[in-house]
């Protein structure tokens, strides 16, 4: 599915706002969601839409999200053919959103709808960009805490952009940066960096992120350290040049060795140093050689990847307006 090219939407049938949301197994959180959207929207002259993607769940999610679209029409559904990962089904979503800007939030409840007006009001004051600011982080360890923390210095130490802490997707884009974002052609779509690599005018609303609603986070530590590493070598060449510094540097330290290994053959005349520092060197210079080999490979897979030119998302079929449109 290619991505859809915004002239081909009426602008009169767009509405103000699209929230952008991601499914993933969270049927529970489905009606809940809406009921706290609607407490909110009700009271606003925004008209609005609500582009779901349902990306693979394998409970009733998608079931529940079409028995809404029955009752709203507000709801639309975007069902991807399997789990695509969250960046890439919000990439969907806000490739199909129709608003003046999208506001994407989390299935779970983390991202409180009664924010929202407060992201409204700091666009209507001309930002393009507003960001919701996480003040605290109920439910989550100490552990999740101090990683996330040290993500966010290592990200804005190694990369030319600076992606803002405690930060999540839940923001408000306006349509100039929506279409600027759609313009990024990468398919490895790390998302805060490319919200933080347009720029625009950004300001910032706070709040405290509540625990899950329902259900369980699909992000173990082994995924958000992947997720880390995807950020950072998508964004940075540092890790790069650090292999050609540990290079410069170990030949330095061998040459220094070689050095002093000749002034001893010419004072002593002993020209054998022995076996356990040649075993040392050995393995010291392979461990170094993998190590830049691998940085290398992460790069080059990187590349093999782009160059692959397969789409970010594949979509089974969408449920707007009065038809199921099959894909
Ligand atoms: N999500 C998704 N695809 C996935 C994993 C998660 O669309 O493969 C969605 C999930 O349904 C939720 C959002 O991404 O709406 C955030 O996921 P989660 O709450 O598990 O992450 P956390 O809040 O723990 O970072
Ligand atoms: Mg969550």
């Amino acid at each position: 599915m290619s991505r859809p090219e915004l002239s081909a939407q009426s602008p009169d049938a767009a509405p103000v706002l699209s929230f952008v949301i991601p499914f993933y197994n969270e049927a529970p959180n489905v009606e809940p969601l809406y009921r706290r959207l609607c407490a909110v929207m009700d009271h606003r002259p925004e008209s609005w839409e609500c582009v779901c993607v349902n990306d693979g769940s394998t409970d009733s999610t998608l079931l529940a999200l079409t028995a809404l679209h029955a009752q709203d029409a507000r709801i639309r559904v975007i069902d991807l053919s399997r789990n695509f990962g969250k960046e890439a089904a919000l990439t969907a979503g806000l490739d199909h959103a129709q608003g003046q800007a999208a506001i994407p939030l989390d299935a779970d409840l983390q991202d409180p709808p009664e924010l929202i007006p407060d992201l409204i009001a700091k666009w209507q004051e001309g930002f393009d960009v507003v960001n919701a600011v996480r003040l605290s982080r109920e439910g989550e360890g100490w552990l999740k805490r101090a990683s996330a923390h040290a993500f966010y210095r290592t990200f804005n130490r190694l990369s030319k952009i600076e992606i803002p802490e405690d930060t999540g997707d839940f923001r408000l884009l306006s349509r100039p940066v929506l279409d600027a974002l759609r313009q990024l052609p990468e398919r490895r779509r790390f998302m805060k960096g490319l919200f933080a690599w347009v720029g625009f005018r950004t300001a910032s609303v706070f709040y405290h992120r509540a625990p899950r609603h329902r259900g369980q986070t699909t992000w173990n530590y082994w995924r958000l350290w992947h997720f880390a590493l995807e950020g950072i070598l998508s964004f940075s060449e540092a890790p790069l040049r650090l292999a050609s510094y540990l290079g410069f540097l170990v030949s330095l330290v061998s040459f220094l060795y070689a050095l002093d290994l000749l002034i001893q053959t010419l004072i002593f005349g002993n020209p054998v140093k022995g076996y356990p520092s040649l075993m040392v060197a050995i393995l010291f210079l392979g461990g170094v050689q993998l190590m830049a080999l691998g940085v290398i490979g992460e790069y080059l897979g990187r590349v093999y990847d782009e160059s692959k030119g397969r789409p970010v998302y594949v979509i089974r079929k969408t449920v707007q307006g009065n038809n199921i449109d099959l894909l």
